[in-house]
């Protein structure tokens, strides 16, 4: 192996640049030279690409973003789009691929596989969390502690002024942020879509939630952390139809973009730092088509198949825990 391939790909996560850096030194210790192409998979279309060295990563890892960029390409989904990147990669000598992205980018590298037969190796860079094999994705963690740290500050004007919240967090399909940002912040309640699947919440049974809880607690403050994609009109909508039927002021706050920023966690930063040296690793040992992971604090690796057709399933302890700790409607029918 003489060359290595690089790109970040889909939603950008806090610690890519981590994982990017690792490459390239990893790679360097090895002889072996990196080219980082910009843009994702689009980069790979255009020729877009930069030769990386310890110059250019050794600074970037406190870093969020990417310092080779991301992006969506619609038209490398095309066979003709996988055809021509495979043929752009054999014009530069390539001998092996890095995507460092979700399952988004994990179904381009099978695309990509269709056409080129090189060692092909995963990164998971999401802040969603939702690849199996692997505890945790780059940029879930720095996600998380953005969430929290908003969630905190809402808190402290929702008791002051005795209101409801409706926080929206990103996840995509998937309920790991809602959940552990709901727990780490004292949340009353959360909707997440593992819970919404079997057993959608309605109007109804939110607002004798909230009414409950006010009344145990005799204040009347409650934040509620809504996953995106599960209520039709967010938090917006909820909003207006929870200040419909409560005596209260109800607001939304979409958390948005900034999850996806601010300086990566330590935690981020050495799970890239680990898996950017891994997937080298992958690399050296002929390994094609898997993604590199940590699972119960080992390394490991996942076909890439598995990381999207086998879901990774959310702890139901976790969600029992959470859910317990609010649920006064039995302790209020107790009482009377
Ligand atoms: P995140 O979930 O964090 O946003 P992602 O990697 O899932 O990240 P996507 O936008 O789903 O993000 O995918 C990134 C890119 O991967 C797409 O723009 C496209 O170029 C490529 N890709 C996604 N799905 C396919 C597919 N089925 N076939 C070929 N290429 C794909």
């Amino acid at each position: 192996i003489n060359r290595i391939a690089i790109i970040t790909s889909g939603g950008d996560a806090p610690g890519m640049n981590a994982a990017l850096r690792a490459v390239v030194l990893a790679a360097e210790n090895y002889g072996i030279e990196v080219m980082g192409f910009r843009h994702g998979y689009e980069g790979l279309l255009t020729n877009d690409f930069v030769k990386l060295d310890r110059e250019d990563v050794e600074h970037i890892l406190q870093y969020s973003g990417t310092i080779i960029k991301s992006a969506r390409s619609e038209r490398f989904k095309s066979e003709e789009g996988g055809r021509e990147a495979a043929t752009n990669l054999d014009a530069h000598q390539i001998d092996a691929f890095i995507v460092i992205g979700g399952d988004g980018s994990f179904r381009g590298a099978e695309h990509l596989a269709n056409f080129w037969k090189g060692p092909i190796i995963g990164i998971p860079g999401t802040i969603d969390n939702d690849l199996f094999g692997t505890d945790n994705t780059i940029g879930y963690d720095t996600a998380v502690e953005t969430a929290m740290d908003a969630l905190d500050k809402i808190r402290d004007t929702a008791e002051a002024m005795d209101r409801v919240f409706i926080v929206e967090v990103m996840g995509r399909n998937a309920g790991y942020i809602g959940i552990s940002s709901a727990m780490a912040c004292g949340a009353e309640r959360m909707i997440l879509p593992e819970l919404q699947k079997d057993k959608p919440l309605t109007v109804d049974a939110l607002v004798k939630h909230i009414e409950s809880v006010q009344r145990v607690r005799g204040d009347s403050s409650y934040v509620m952390v809504l996953c995106e994609n599960q209520w039709p009109g967010g938090a917006v909508r909820l909003a207006e139809q929870l200040e419909d039927r409560l005596n209260l002021p109800c607001r939304p706050c979409l958390l948005g973009h900034v999850q996806r920023g601010g300086r990566p966690t330590a935690m981020d930063r050495i799970l890239g730092t680990r898996l950017g040296v891994h997937a080298v690793e992958l690399v050296r040992q002929g390994k094609t088509a898997v993604m590199a992971g940590v699972t119960a604090n080992e390394l490991s690796e996942t076909p890439l198949i598995d990381t999207w057709t086998k879901r990774k399933k959310l702890s139901e302890e976790l969600i029992n825990i959470q859910q317990s700790l609010f649920n006064p409607i039995k302790k209020d029918r107790n009482k009377s």
